[in-house]
């Protein structure tokens, strides 16, 4: 019998929380490990600050000299700092971060030594990438791929190390990586919202996007989750009986947190805001030992950086902790899953939110423009926006009750909606000055009031206007935020292109005044993107009818789901904004697929490993027990053993039909993924995966759980929810 589950108990029921000190005063320890603006101000001379400054502002390129002494500064803080080694910090296509680790360390002629660290290092990197997914751009003959500098994420010391974030593309120029496109989206929605900002302020030179994240994870003591196949190696547990108690009583919502798992927030917060991560809130989540971080949100290339290596250094603290964090949607069956709601907005070098209304008719005008012209955007492209979240393990999430339906639907509450009916109704061409007074004051003027009120919150949207952003909600736990921001800001792009464009020619053609102008092309666009706003309740059935009605997509699998981003829409929009290249598209789009077919592959084999191996062997342990409880009852009652060993036949006879179900289910999932194997079509292969092997899971999972039910708790190998679940 194995001990590995009950000796992980003993283990974790030992654990203390460590010792820890608060992070105190949080704004002495903030950024002390980055090599931020207060860093490059004390590092670098006049002329390296200014060009690196206005490689930040405008994108503009860094020469190799000014790079040799950013370099030269870069390092000479860092050993300050500790520093052994540097690193290019990328993200390639798997979804996490990658580094590859380099000593500050060279040799002269003559055999002496001596700190290296130039600015050629600095600028770019070659890394022995061909093992990343590329979805066929580089071929092994070319695989060279080279990282190269982004100088609008600071470099910092993590440990011994200073990591530099980088890019990550190919030689020919492609992108292999996730940070590429995002910067190239956001861009174009500066370019693109800078050109309408200026309709409302002349002064405006610059707009960024603005993330906020919310991180939910799971935290699980490492001895029981160690002790489980399922959980080390796919992240969830694939099979597992429910435990009496779940989330019922809610009990753990904004909770007291537990000590040990307070222990680990407060070095994690410590270690986040050292490295600059403005972390800053924690929380209970629903579920039992689920919690949230939320940061204050940053520019959106930033707060990406910074979500990923929370993840990072979440796994490294978790560790020392005794605890292992887990990210993947839906570890658990029958509890709530953990996402990641992406906060966004857009905000000026000025210092204004534009989806934040103003103290005059002209700051309320410009947030309509913008709200009105993100509503056009997720309508125009609601099924790309479905695609950006799209994932085997987010798969498990959306659509269930708990999270936002696959369906994406924009949320801005009654009043607002009241707001756009009334915009509906503006005159088409010239306005009276009646007309224009009447909606600047009594309509559009309105809107801070109403916004003031704006509580009435709707957690079924997949996409809320909260007040001042909106949130879109169906992002996974795991996601590479980069992923969902490339998209949401490169459609918003393309749709202030074209409102541009139209508010422009109705100036110089129709000759309207630039407010006659603006008021004429949202009235059009609040007309035609109705369909997408939707108030009621997501989760229901009727809003899937609804949606269907209207049009809406509705695609519940990653197969399907990733099928528009090479549709001729997406292909147009993606090259007229420059985000990615028609190769570049296609290769992300196989690079996913791929990701898919591999998850789910895994998952079916260690299924396939512990139904064999340790579900079928506990179960015919146990089973055998009892037949020797009946043989012996026999032998000493004879003929009348029957009413008393009725009992134990039936459970044996119970055990026995859960096996041969349980044996019959598991070898046809093994035929079905030799069967699914042998496709070659990369789409066919995950929809095959998708539709042929994934439905037995829940079959074999349900014998399973029937059989822990059955089965001697001393002799179930397999640690249980309530364990996982409730130990602190
Ligand atoms: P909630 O009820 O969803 O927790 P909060 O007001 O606390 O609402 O905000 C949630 C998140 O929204 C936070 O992470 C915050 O940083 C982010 N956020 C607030 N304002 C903005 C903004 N202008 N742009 C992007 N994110 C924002
Ligand atoms: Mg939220």
């Amino acid at each position: 019998m194995s001990r590995l589950r009950f000796d992980a108990i003993l283990e974790s029921q030992k654990r203390t929380p460590l010792p820890v000190e608060d992070a105190g005063r949080r704004s002495e320890i903030f950024a002390s490990n980055v090599f931020n603006d207060e860093r490059m101000l004390q590092y670098l001379t006049k002329d390296a600050l200014d060009s690196v400054r206005n490689a930040i502002l405008s994108g503009s390129k860094i020469n190799r000299k000014i790079a040799d002494q950013v370099a030269e500064a870069m390092k000479g803080w860092a050993i300050t700092m500790g520093a052994t080694h540097y690193t290019h910090w990328f993200q390639p296509l798997t979804g996490a971060t990658a580094e590859k680790h380099d000593a500050f360390f060279d040799l002269l002629d003559g055999g002496r030594a001596l700190e290296k660290f130039g600015g050629a290092q600095l600028v770019q990197q070659e890394p022995d990438a061909s093992s990343f997914p590329s979805g066929g751009i580089r071929n092994t003959f070319e695989a060279r791929g080279y990282t190269a500098w982004d100088p609008t994420s600071p470099a910092f010391v993590y440990g011994t190390t200073l990591c530099i974030p980088t890019v990550f593309v190919s030689y020919t120029g492609e992108a292999l990586d996730n940070k590429t496109p995002l910067l190239r989206a956001l861009n174009a929605i500066d370019e693109a919202a800078t050109g309408v900002a200026k309709y409302f302020d002349k002064n405006v030179v610059k707009v960024s996007a603005t993330l906020g994240w919310e991180q939910e994870y799971f935290l699980i003591d490492r001895a029981l989750a160690n002790s489980r196949t399922d959980i080390s190696l796919t992240g969830r547990t694939l099979i597992g009986n429910a435990a009496a108690k779940g989330q019922q009583l809610d009990d753990h919502y904004f909770g007291v947190i537990p000590n040990r798992a307070i222990a680990f927030m407060k070095e994690l917060e410590r270690e986040c805001l050292v490295l600059g991560i403005p972390v800053k809130t924690r929380h209970n989540e629903v579920a039992p030992n689920q919690f949230e971080l939320a940061p204050v949100f940053e520019e959106a290339n930033l707060a990406v950086d910074h979500n990923l290596l929370l993840m990072d250094v979440m796994d490294k603290v978790a560790a020392k902790h005794n605890f292992k964090v887990l990210f993947h949607e839906k570890p658990f069956e029958g509890i709530n899953g953990s996402g990641k709601h992406n906060n966004w907005s857009l905000t000026t070098d000025t210092g204004v939110n534009l989806l934040s209304p103003g103290s005059t008719p002209m700051k309320n005008l410009q947030f309509l423009t913008f709200f009105v012209n993100t509503i056009k955007a997720v309508d125009n492209y609601e099924e790309l926006l479905r695609s950006s979240i799209a994932s085997a393990s987010n798969d498990h999430r959306l659509g269930t009750n708990e999270a936002p339906p696959a369906i994406i639907s924009i949320f801005i509450g009654s009043q607002l909606g009241n707001v756009l009916d009334e915009l509906e109704g503006v005159t088409k061409g010239k306005l009276s000055p009646e007309e224009k007074t009447e909606l600047k004051l009594n309509v559009v003027g309105k809107i801070p009031e109403i916004l003031l009120d704006n509580t009435d919150r709707n957690r079924t949207s997949p996409f809320a206007f909260t007040g001042n952003k909106f949130e879109m909600r169906g992002v996974g736990s795991k996601t590479n935020c980069a992923k969902p921001m490339t998209i949401l800001n490169t459609i918003v792009a393309k749709q202030l292109r074209d409102f541009k464009k139209e508010v422009d020619a109705l100036i110089d053609k129709k000759s309207l005044k630039k407010d006659e102008a603006v008021f004429n092309v949202l009235r059009e666009y609040i007309k035609t993107s109705k369909r997408i706003r939707f108030d009621g309740d997501g989760y229901s059935v009727d809003w899937e009818k609804e949606a269907k009605r209207r049009k809406l997509s509705n695609n519940k699998n990653t197969p399907d789901a990733l099928k528009v981003l090479t549709s001729a829409e997406s292909l147009n929009l993606f090259q007229a904004t420059g985000v990615l290249s028609e190769t570049e598209i296609k290769a992300r789009q196989e690079v996913e697929l791929e990701a898919y077919i591999m998850h789910v592959q895994i998952e079916g084999r260690v299924l396939i490993d512990m139904v064999y191996n340790q579900v079928i062997p506990a179960a015919v342990e146990y089973q055998s027990r009892l037949i020797k409880n009946v043989i012996g009852l026999k032998e000493i009652y004879g003929a009348a053993h029957k009413g008393l060993s009725d009992t134990t036949a039936s459970i044996i006879e119970n055990i026995g039909e859960n096996l041969a179900e349980l044996k019959k289910k598991t070898d046809a999932m093994k035929a079905a993924i030799a069967r699914a194997d042998k496709q070659a079509d990369t789409h066919k292969k995950a929809s095959t995966y998708c539709d042929n092997v994934l439905p037995y899971f829940l079959e074999i999972r349900g014998h399973c759980d029937n059989l822990e039910q059955l089965v001697d708790d001393q002799l179930w190998p397999l640690t249980k929810y309530r364990e996982l679940l409730f130990i602190k």
